[in-house]
């Protein structure tokens, strides 16, 4: 009998000891600074921005010299992509062959950098862009107008060095 009366009472403060340690903690932490964003209502001051190489969306790179985009629609991205998000429509022959479309869907991606890296003119790339986020699945479809005007801040691909 007392050693059952021992035990209980040893649980008891145990709980005690328990409950008072986790009250501590929360204690503690609710007097700590915020760290959480609350995406998308973030604070726009703190303009985060990802660390070179982040595989955010897309953009086509113009070459500023000739005037016109680098692609040379050989559709190399469009058959490595393994999840099949690329479509290029060219135009043209040899030389003179360019893109008249050129799709990517952003929301079947998978981030890989596969056709990034197997583009032989380094005319894709991926950049720091992470704002994706739309109400519509359609509106993932990035078309080539839309992938040539991100592409106008960029001359280079984007890649960790
Ligand atoms: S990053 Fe990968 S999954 Fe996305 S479009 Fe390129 S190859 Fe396809
Ligand atoms: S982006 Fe590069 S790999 Fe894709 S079609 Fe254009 S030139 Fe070819």
């Amino acid at each position: 009998m007392a050693r059952a009366k021992k035990a209980i009472t040893s649980t008891i403060a145990e709980a005690v000891v328990s409950i008072i340690k986790g009250h501590w903690v929360t204690l503690v932490n609710f007097w700590r600074p915020t760290v959480c964003e609350r995406y998308p209502h973030k604070d726009k001051s703190l303009d985060y921005k990802p660390g070179p190489g982040y595989k955010g969306d897309f953009a086509l790179i113009t070459d500023k010299e000739k005037g016109r985009l680098r692609c040379i629609a050989c559709q190399t991205c469009e058959r490595s992509c393994p999840n099949g998000c690329i479509r290029v429509v060219p135009e043209g022959k040899g030389k003179e062959r360019y893109p008249a479309e050129f799709y990517i869907d952003v929301g079947l991606c998978m981030n890989c950098g596969i056709c990034v890296e197997v583009c032989p003119v380094d005319a894709l790339t991926m950049t720091p862009d992470y704002e994706c986020s739309v109400h519509d699945p359609r509106d993932l479809v990035r078309n080539i107008e839309q992938l040539t005007e991100r592409g106008l801040e960029f001359d280079e691909v984007s890649r960790v060095k």
